[in-house]
């Protein structure tokens, strides 16, 4: 259970849209941002001060993802890292003369709207399908590469469905064609290990407050000897990759929070696969017409989506949260029409199914009461909602 900020006691299940900040995360930036406020480009003994936390945070990082500390930037979160990663390589690479980019269709907002932008900048751009599965193939991406690919970019887990894509069948794909592999590790990063050697990418996006850290906080972790132009051009900092003064407060909590994830990963990861499990299990047992969405493996431990016929999600999602369970539903109401999601509709799931979906994840905070707690209260809540549409 989580107090919200009125009291009321909640089950929380959307750790993948945001984790709630450890506690000791939350000491140590408030600890920071008073303390330690030094500009960490200053000689001096402040910015001394601060630019030892940069460092140690640095670590902490790298240490979570298998990667060097001087491999990793520090940005402003999870969509900057992968602007930065397509864009820089983007840039880096047009005098060489690769002009095409290749992505998912499952990949989140932040990667995809980026492709389309370069696109509209005269880069080719290819979109790899997925089957029912939520798992691209590497003979798509394969079909995909060409010798005039610059970048490839296929996310480590969709953040929807949970399902975990094939990065090391695709990376040597891609490096025999002579193009660059970035993974948006956004959803894997402190739930599943990664490890950017073993994956063998060239550039990982991370962002903070998908593992308890801070918001507005992220990485990206960029292979020794890749050439990523800068995103934001200005001072030295970030070794001249990002320049504007560090969040140093920020960075820091970022840096606890991974190491916080890497202690944990080997217990937490069992402990929410079996809770996931448990809930998957009993929804679909429990409510009539339910159906889980993508493959069961290889996923995150801690994500199950669920279509339930007969139901748009939206109204499932106020229904639960009236009875304090916050989950995220699939479709989004845009100018009065309900907008499946692009992830299940890329699926090629029905129409009918992608309106009701709902995405439970788990994490921390959650307990096998709360969700023997879901269990019994979804049926009678279903049906409610059925018998209105009927009407
Ligand atoms: N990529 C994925 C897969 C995500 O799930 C998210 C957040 O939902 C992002 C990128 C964006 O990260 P941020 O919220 O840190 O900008």
């Amino acid at each position: 259970m989580l107090r919200s900020a009125h009291g009321v006691m909640r089950i929380y299940l959307d750790h993948n849209a945001t984790t709630p900040p450890a506690p000791a995360v939350l000491d140590l930036t408030a600890r920071v941002a008073r303390d330690t406020w030094g500009n960490a480009s200053s000689v001096h003994h402040f910015g001394q001060q601060a630019k030892a936390l940069l460092d140690e945070a640095r670590g902490q990082v790298a240490d979570l993802i298998g990667g060097d500390a001087a491999e990793v930037v520090f940005t402003a979160g999870g969509t900057e890292s992968d602007n930065a990663a397509l864009r820089g390589v983007a840039e880096s690479m047009e005098p060489s003369g690769r002009r095409h980019l290749v992505t998912t269709a499952i990949e989140h907002e932040a990667v995809l709207n980026t492709v389309k932008a370069l696109a509209r900048r005269g880069w080719r751009t290819t979109v790899v399908p997925v089957d029912s599965s939520g798992i691209v193939s590497a003979e798509a991406v394969a079909a995909a590469v060409g010798e005039d690919t610059a970048l490839v970019s296929v996310m480590h887990a969709n953040n929807e469905i949970g399902t975990m894509q094939p990065l090391a069948e695709i990376a040597p794909i891609v490096h025999a064609r002579g193009a660059l592999l970035h993974t948006d590790a956004v959803q894997t990063a402190g739930k599943v290990p990664v490890d950017v050697r073993r994956l063998g990418v060239d550039l990982l996006s991370l962002s903070a407050h998908k593992f308890y850290g801070p918001k507005g906080v992220g990485a990206l972790w960029v292979r020794r000897g890749v050439r990523v132009a800068p995103f934001i051009t200005g001072g030295r900092q970030e070794r001249g990759r990002r320049a504007g003064t560090e969040n140093v407060a920020g960075i820091a909590g970022m840096g606890l929070a991974a190491a916080l994830a890497q202690r944990h990963l080997t217990t937490e990861g069992p402990r929410l696969t079996a809770l996931r499990d448990r809930l998957e299990a009993g929804v679909l047992s429990a409510v009539e017409g339910a159906a889980r969405n993508g493959a069961a493996d290889p996923r995150v431990p801690n994500t199950t989506n669920i279509s339930i016929e007969g139901i748009e999600s939206e109204s499932l999602l106020i229904g639960l949260d009236l009875e304090g369970i916050a989950v995220s539903s699939g479709s989004a109401c845009s100018s009065g029409t309900l907008e499946p999601s692009h992830v299940l509709k890329a699926m090629g799931l029905p129409h009918a199914r992608t309106l009701g979906s709902i995405r439970f994840s788990l994490g921390g905070s959650n307990t096998g009461a709360e969700v023997d707690r879901v269990i019994a209260v979804l049926p009678a809540l279903v049906s409610k909602l059925r018998a209105l549409t009927r009407r």
